[in-house]
């Protein structure tokens, strides 16, 4: 049975335009400023659909008022050969939609931004971006009012520097996630979808990660420049600077700076006790720059204290031990790195298990250890349980 996409509609409120359409039977929506014409809705919707189909083996059918960008059906069939290499349980599947020769409107740049360390540093790299977008199904999904808030100030913030935000809103991942697709994999395809629907002449999607540590992942350097058209581009932008030296490359723009939100635990404003708010103050310290957003890091030997949870996690606390290092702190790098260390001994432990006896524990060790994304089915890889 293929997955239906239909009943497609528009409807115009407070100067927002909402695209809905159902997934057999349930409403997907995306909702943008009205300002905005983008190119075809489809894009949108076969790129929320995508991996829920590819898992499932289904074809994706949508119907004649729902048309496909030309360009966006070939690139879609590149990026399924990736991801069918990430995860072998994945399978190529075929979109049937009426095609549409789309043209590029916007004749812009734009930027995926939520006022991280990655999004402020491209903003600083790249003056001419002048559209920011800002979609709520990362920190806006749990604390709906605080990202409001968030966008209130984020769109008085960009317009004084002479940028325009735009405002995405979509339930994307309340579907994907009830699906079982880890977000961690969904995230990158909604924005180079979404890139697509938008149709600005650039998209910048700032990298996490630099070249020397890459693996599969949602967003990444291989995958979000395949989301490109005929007359546009998306460019991963950042893979060559680690995050200490984008956050010391803000020192430049303290504009930039004094926006910052970094928080794991606010979306409106930044704690300063989080394990993220404490890895940026703790850069701030080490560069002897200081942002108003974050309060000065009182005790450096904070940081050592720092749990590694996921392979992710890594890369940002090695670089952390470097710099304390650099800046003569030997003791708190030696306890960072013994952080890591500890880390990829249990990692590969679990992976020893595994080879061992299969995946016959993996489900108890998994309860025991209460992660939440061992309830996916969908990861981007078949190792990650
Ligand atoms: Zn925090």
């Amino acid at each position: 049975m293929p997955i239906r996409i239909h009943g497609f509609s528009t409807e115009i409120q407070n100067s927002r335009i909402r695209y809905q359409a159902l997934v057999d039977g349930v409403p997907l929506w995306i909702e943008l400023d009205e300002s905005i014409t983008p190119r075809s809705a489809g894009n949108f919707f076969v790129g929320a659909v995508l991996l829920h189909a590819m898992y499932e083996g289904q074809e994706i059918h949508l119907d004649e008022s729902l048309p496909v960008s030309t360009d966006y059906l070939s690139s879609i069939a590149a990026l399924q050969s990736i991801y069918c290499q990430w995860n072998g349980k994945l399978k190529q599947v075929s979109i049937i939609a009426c095609e549409k020769e789309d043209i590029v409107l916007n004749n812009d740049s734009a930027s995926f931004f939520s006022g991280g360390i990655d999004g402020s540093y491209t903003l600083a790299c790249k003056p001419e971006i002048n559209f920011v977008l800002c979609l709520n199904s990362f920190e806006g999904r749990e604390q709906p009012d605080a990202w409001l808030n968030l966008i209130r100030r984020q769109r008085d913030f960009l317009a004084n520097q002479g940028k325009t935000l735009l405002h995405i809103a979509s339930n994307y991942r309340q579907l994907t996630e009830a699906w079982g697709v880890s977000h961690q994999f969904q995230h990158g395809i909604a924005l180079g979808s979404i890139a697509t629907f938008l149709g600005f002449k650039n998209t910048y999607i700032p990298s996490s990660f630099t070249s020397d540590y890459l693996f599969p992942w949602g967003s990444h350097p291989l995958t979000d420049v395949l989301w490109s058209g005929n007359d546009f581009r998306i460019v991963h932008h950042g893979i060559d600077v680690s995050r200490v030296d984008k956050t010391r490359k803000l020192a430049d723009n303290p504009e930039l700076l004094n926006n910052i939100q970094v928080c794991w635990k606010y979306v409106d404003r930044n704690c300063g006790e989080c394990h993220k708010c404490i890895r940026t103050m703790t850069a701030l310290k080490f560069f002897s720059m200081h942002s108003v957003a974050l309060p000065e890091l009182k005790d450096i030997a904070h940081i050592a204290d720092f749990k590694v949870t996921s392979v992710a996690a890594v890369p940002f606390v090695e670089e952390l031990a470097y710099l304390a290092e650099e800046r003569g702190y030997e003791a708190v790098a030696r306890k960072l790195r013994h952080r890591v260390r500890r880390f990829w001994i249990k990692h590969h432990a679990d992976e020893l298990l595994k080879l061992l006896v299969g995946d016959l524990l993996g489900p108890v060790v998994r309860r025991m250890r209460r992660n939440t994304w061992s309830t996916y089915k969908v990861h981007v890889t078949n190792q990650q349980k």
